[in-house]
C-alpha cells in the first residue's frame, strides 16, 4: 500500500490478536514496527500455547524477520501515565521517530451494571480510553515538535455503537473512543495529523475465548452477523493499514467499521413491521 515503506509504527497490545496482525501486516508493507507488551514479551506466547498446543509467538517472530524489517519489542502498561511517555520515547529512539501510531490494546470485564465494582470499571477505562489518549498525547507531541504528518488508528468496537449490556464500561470506552477519534481529527486536521478509527465486528482472537471454542455459542453469534461468519484479525489489519496509507490521505476523524454488517441491525433483515 502506498506510503507504508519505511515508516516507524507503534502498536500497542501487539503480542496477540488484532495488535499482532496489524503489526505483522506493516512489518510486510516495508514499515518498521515496535511491538508493545504489558509486561512480559512471553505471556502472550504461553497463553496462546496452552490454549492451542503451539506456539504462535515464534511464528509472529519468524513473520517479523521474514519481512525483513527493522522490529524492536517495547515494555509499557499503557494505562500508566509514565510507561507511556517512556514507551513512546523508547519507540522514538530505537526506531528513529514515529509516522503512526496504532491504540490497539484493549481488555473487556462482564459483570451486570449496577453490581460492578469501581476497580474493574476503572480498569476498563484506564486501558481502552485513558490509555489511548496517553498513546496518542505522546505521539502527537512527537508529530508536532518535528512538524511532520502523522497518522493514529484507534481500535475501536462494533459497541462505540451497539450498547453492550453486561460489558458497560467497554461500551462507554469504545463510546469514548469515537469522540477522541472526532476531537482529535478535528483540533489537529490543519497540522498534517489524521485521525481515524476501525470498529471490529467480531473477530476470532484470545478476547473471544469465551464463545470462539464453544459450538453453540459461537452459533449464536454468528446468527447476529449478516455475513454469517466472524472475522480475522488479518481483515482488521488490512482496513488499519489503508487507513494509515497514502491511499486514504483524505480521511480523518471518520471509524470504519469491519464487521461483516453487524452495525446494520440483523434482526431487520426481514421486515417485521410495516407490512
Ligand atoms: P487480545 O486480548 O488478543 O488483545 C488485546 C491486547 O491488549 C493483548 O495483547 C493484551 O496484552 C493487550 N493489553 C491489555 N491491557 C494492556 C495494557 N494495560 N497495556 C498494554 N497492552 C495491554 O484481543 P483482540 O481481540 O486482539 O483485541 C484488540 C482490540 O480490538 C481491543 O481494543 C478490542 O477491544 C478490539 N476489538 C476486538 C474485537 C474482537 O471481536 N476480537 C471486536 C471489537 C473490538
Amino acid at each position: 500500500m502506498k506510503g507504508l515503506q519505511g515508516k516507524n509504527v507503534l502498536v500497542t497490545g501487539s503480542t496477540s490478536g488484532i495488535g499482532q496482525a496489524i503489526a505483522v501486516r506493516f512489518a510486510q508493507e516495508g514499515a518498521n514496527v515496535a511491538i508493545n507488551y504489558r509486561s512480559r514479551p512471553e505471556d502472550a506466547a504461553e497463553t496462546h500455547a496452552q490454549l492451542h498446543g503451539d506456539d504462535p509467538m515464534h511464528d509472529y517472530m519468524d513473520e517479523m524477520e521474514e519481512a525483513g524489517v527493522n522490529h524492536i519489542f517495547v515494555q509499557g502498561d499503557v494505562s500508566v501515565e509514565a510507561d507511556v511517555v517512556r514507551m513512546v520515547q523508547e519507540t522514538i529512539e530505537k526506531l528513529g521517530g514515529l509516522d503512526i501510531l496504532i491504540n490497539n490494546a484493549g481488555i473487556q470485564i462482564p459483570g451486570n451494571s449496577h453490581e460492578l465494582s469501581i476497580d474493574s470499571f476503572d480498569r476498563v477505562l484506564g486501558v481502552n480510553l485513558r490509555g489511548a489518549y496517553l498513546c496518542a498525547r505522546e505521539a502527537i507531541k512527537h508529530f508536532l515538535a518535528h512538524e511532520k504528518p502523522g497518522v493514529i488508528i484507534n481500535v475501536s468496537s462494533v459497541h462505540q455503537e451497539i450498547p453492550k449490556p453486561r460489558f458497560l464500561s467497554y461500551s462507554i470506552s469504545k463510546g469514548g473512543m469515537q469522540n477522541m477519534t472526532r476531537t482529535l481529527a478535528l483540533e489537529y486536521a490543519g497540522r498534517g495529523i489524521r485521525v481515524n478509527g476501525i470498529g471490529p465486528g467480531a473477530t476470532i482472537t484470545p478476547i473471544n475465548r469465551a464463545w470462539v471454542d464453544d459450538p453453540v455459542k459461537s452459533a449464536m453469534v454468528l446468527e447476529h452477523i449478516p455475513m454469517q461468519r466472524a472475522a480475522t484479525s488479518e481483515e482488521m489489519a488490512a482496513v488499519t493499514a489503508f487507513l494509515c496509507s497514502d491511499e486514504a490521505a483524505y480521511i480523518t476523524g471518520q471509524t470504519i467499521f469491519v464487521d461483516g454488517g453487524l452495525t446494520l441491525f440483523a434482526d431487520f433483515r426481514t421486515a417485521w413491521s410495516s407490512e
